[in-house]
């Protein structure tokens, strides 16, 4: 256990709480965090995403890079098997255990059905019958206004320099805040041994060497494949679908870059705009 961890579990003095089961009047102290953040941010409704000037999440002035991404929701419905390569590119790629039950299911990239993606827009869309029957791509919306690093006693989680929410596993005591925080379910928590093993079946099928492995009592979430895009590559589950265009990644707050160009051109939404996280992910629908 690193310094930080042990300092805030002695001044805290809540080292129970640590590992699992965050008592529920601190949860309920960052459900307040989040709604205090909704009713101060108030980015726009649905309808702004898509528009103008600081059309993602009706942000000031852009300063310094901001990374993000469309999904082509239509592309992946019409090209079958595209999600599962997606999803298969990076679980793979950054060691994701498969746990076996939906109960400990730890997710980076998911597909969830519309009302669950998009809870409340349902009557918009009521008579359109291929939207609700579509799968949608889900992964952490690397809010720019997020409330899981609020929420974070360590540090654990913060936005870095290109506005991605990133984690430092050594950091994260299991405290669970970022979770409860988050309104995306974009967190999972390790209740197991991602390295360990059931009836001779390793959780992690094959361990990349690349990416570290992680530990019980953990949280984790997509990275945005930060040290790719660092390194001026694509995410991969983007390089996934090249030729497909079902995904654009790139710096939103460049008015040239691919990304910016696909939000001015074509009609986008986000998840839950209203709270005014800034989600950094966009879907055409
Ligand atoms: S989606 Fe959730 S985990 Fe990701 S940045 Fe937003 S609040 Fe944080
Ligand atoms: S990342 Fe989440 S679980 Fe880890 S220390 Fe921060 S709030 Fe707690
Ligand atoms: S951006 Fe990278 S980490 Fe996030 S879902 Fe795509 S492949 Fe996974």
């Amino acid at each position: 256990m690193d310094s930080s961890r042990r300092k805030f579990l002695k001044i805290a003095g809540i080292s129970a709480v640590a590992g699992i089961g965050a008592p529920s009047a601190l949860n309920m102290l960052m459900k307040n965090e989040v709604r205090a953040s909704s009713e101060g941010g108030g980015h726009g409704a649905q309808t702004d995403a898509h528009g103008g000037e600081g059309a993602h999440g009706a942000a000031p002035a852009p300063a310094g890079k901001r990374y993000g991404m469309v999904i082509d929701a239509v592309k992946f419905h019409d090209n079958n098997g595209l999600a599962e390569k997606c999803i298969e590119a990076c679980h793979s790629y950054f060691n994701v255990p498969d746990f076996g039950n939906k109960k400990d299911e730890i997710k980076w990239l998911w597909q969830m059905p519309f009302a669950n993606t998009f809870p409340g827009d349902e009557s918009h869309y009521k008579k359109d019958d291929r939207t609700h029957s579509m799968q949608f791509m889900v992964l952490c919306n690397h809010c720019d206004n997020p409330p899981c690093v609020r929420a974070c006693p360590t540090k654990a989680t913060f936005k870095n320099a290109d506005g991605i929410v990133m984690m430092d596993f050594h950091r994260c005591i299991g405290c669970r805040f970022c979770m409860a925080a988050c309104p995306y379910g974009a967190r999972s928590f390790n209740w197991r041994d991602p390295r360990g093993s059931k009836d001779g079946v390793p959780f992690i099928k094959k361990i990349n060497h690349e990416f570290p492995t992680r530990m019980r009592g953990v949280v984790e979430k997509c990275s945005f494949c930060d040290l790719r895009v660092k390194r001026g590559l694509q995410p991969l589950c983007v390089e996934a679908t090249a030729g497909t265009g079902a995904m654009v990644f790139g710096d939103l707050n460049d008015p040239n870059s691919e990304v910016s160009q696909v939000l001015r051109a074509r009609f986008t939404i986000q998840r839950k705009p209203s709270l005014g996280t800034m989600p950094s992910v966009f879907y055409i629908i």
